[in-house]
């Protein structure tokens, strides 16, 4: 077996905590520590200095090596800030009027990805498999195989693929689809993804695509004198331990507190980054619109909105930041009685431990993006549901946790008004329709937990 080399964004250095790292980086440490030949994890090291040390920093926790690489002011505004959260991260979640294009954000993303291919390269053996995360580093293929490397190079991506013709708005979209050419397996959260991809370089490129018998397998693309293959990875979660967590959970001090709180009211609870590709203005909406059709939910539910703030210095945050304080202010103002505030909302983090609680408490979870690649947080909700009296999951169409979660409530969280209904049905939902529904959604999650696709990835990637 050969040594694995996972590239983030962000690595996880090893004196940090893996409980507030999240599942990701514990799945990837585990990868990396279950090689035979040991594992390297090369990234940013989310630090941002004056004057980056051209070499990158080293530790290492038994078999596995860290290697990490600081940022510049102006690369933090150029690469992360202003092209990855401002261009990238917009357009692949299909919002282009948000997105604000520099030429020189663009020139600062090629060159930090060729920075790192520099340094990376020096890094690599011959035989080493490498496994690149995320939209940051899309050209890191590229680069490095301009300077010779001929390893084995997957890429897998944790947001949406934009469809052609959204895509196209982006100046630079054909070198972006180029670079990603470099790779030799490149995973997406859904088929839908690869069908995106698929399209784009049959009718942009002129691209030849060869789909796989019957549907399942990879897809093979040759374009850009380049031959590689694309398939979907749903992301998952570890399914048992989150339940067990849950379950212990139940019985935590601030999970009695919040239970304590509400008395015998009902529970919908929201876990989001404060995100606009969240959906969450849309959600207060539709919750407003669910207490003025149907009074009688007015005093027996309580909506639970946890947001946590996040890229505070893009300017489209800060503006949603404010017009969420407005909606949950407003729906307050109008329904809250002397005993009964409709929506608590909350600008803060929590661990996953605490939200494991806060879920298993609540009748529903409200998991509503306008676009997502999967949405951990509504896979969370079902897992850490009581089989005998479990809770409705509300999901969006537009995540790619959708086309798993088949005992959902679907909803499209552009019409506010059918999301207040979806909200209705479930709230009202019999005990013995939940449970049916719960146990479709937890079978999938059974049978795909995050150890079956990091092992499915890496079983494609060798093969
Ligand atoms: N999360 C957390 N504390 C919070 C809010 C969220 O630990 O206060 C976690 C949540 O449990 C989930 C992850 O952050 O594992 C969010 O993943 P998701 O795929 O839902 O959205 P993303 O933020 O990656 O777009």
């Amino acid at each position: 077996m050969a040594r694995l080399v996972i590239v983030s964004n962000r690595v996880s250095m090893p004196r940090e905590r893996l409980s507030r790292a999240g599942g990701l980086a514990v799945a990837l440490r585990e990868a990396l520590a279950g090689q035979k030949d040991g594992g390297l994890w090369f990234g940013w090291s989310g630090e941002t200095v004056a004057e980056p040390q051209p070499a990158p920093r080293r530790a290492s926790l038994g078999k596995i090596d860290f290697a990490v690489l600081d940022l510049s002011p102006a690369e933090h505004k150029g690469f992360y800030t202003d092209f990855a959260n401002s261009t990238l991260w917009p357009l692949f979640h299909y919002r282009l009027g948000l997105i604000d294009f520099h030429r020189a954000a663009w020139e600062s993303y090629l060159s930090v990805n060729e920075r790192f291919a520099e340094q990376l390269a020096a890094l690599l053996r011959h035989d080493d498999v490498v496994w690149v995360h995320d939209y940051h580093f899309i050209p890191l293929a590229a680069a490095l195989r301009r300077r010779g490397v001929k390893n084995r190079i997957g890429f897998f991506l944790h947001i949406p693929f934009p469809a052609h013709e959204v895509l196209a708005a982006l100046p630079a979209h054909r070198q972006l689809v180029a670079d990603l050419c470099a790779y030799d397996l490149v995973g997406f959260q859904t088929w839908n993804d690869v069908r995106a991809l698929t399209e784009y370089v049959l009718h942009e490129v002129g691209g030849r695509v060869e789909r796989p018998d019957g549907g399942i397998g990879a897809v093979r693309i040759a374009a850009f004198d380049r031959e590689l293959r694309v398939a979907g990875f749903p992301i998952s979660i570890d399914t048992e331990g989150f339940a067990r967590t849950a379950a212990h959970e139940a019985e935590a001090e601030d999970t009695v507190r919040l239970r304590d709180s509400l008395g015998n009211r009902s529970l919908v609870i929201g876990v989001d980054r404060l995100d606009y590709s969240k959906g969450i203005s849309k959600r207060f909406e539709a919750f407003q619109i669910l207490l003025g059709a149907r009074p009688e939910h007015r005093g027996h539910v309580t909506f639970m909105q946890i947001a946590p703030i996040s890229r505070g210095e893009v300017s489209q945050y800060r503006q949603l930041r404010n017009e969420l304080d407005g909606l949950a202010g407003r729906i307050n103002g109008r329904y809250a009685e002397f005993d009964w505030m409709p929506v608590r909302y909350l600008n803060r983090s929590f661990t996953r431990n605490q939200l494991a609680g806060f879920y298993r408490v609540a009748r529903v979870g409200l998991v509503t993006p306008l676009r997502d690649g999967m949405n951990l947080v509504a896979k969370e909700y079902v897992a850490a549901q009581d089989g005998a009296d479990p809770g409705v999951l509300v999901l969006s169409r537009f995540a790619g946790a959708a086309a798993e979660m088949s005992g959902a409530v679907i909803v499209n969280p552009y019409d506010t008004e059918g999301l207040a209904e979806g909200l209705d049905r479930a709230l009202t939902m019999p005990l013995e329709e939940r449970r049916q529904r719960w146990q479709a959604n937890m079978a999938v999650l059974r049978g795909n937990t995050i150890t079956h696709w990091r092992e499915g990835f890496l079983a494609a990637l060798a093969a």
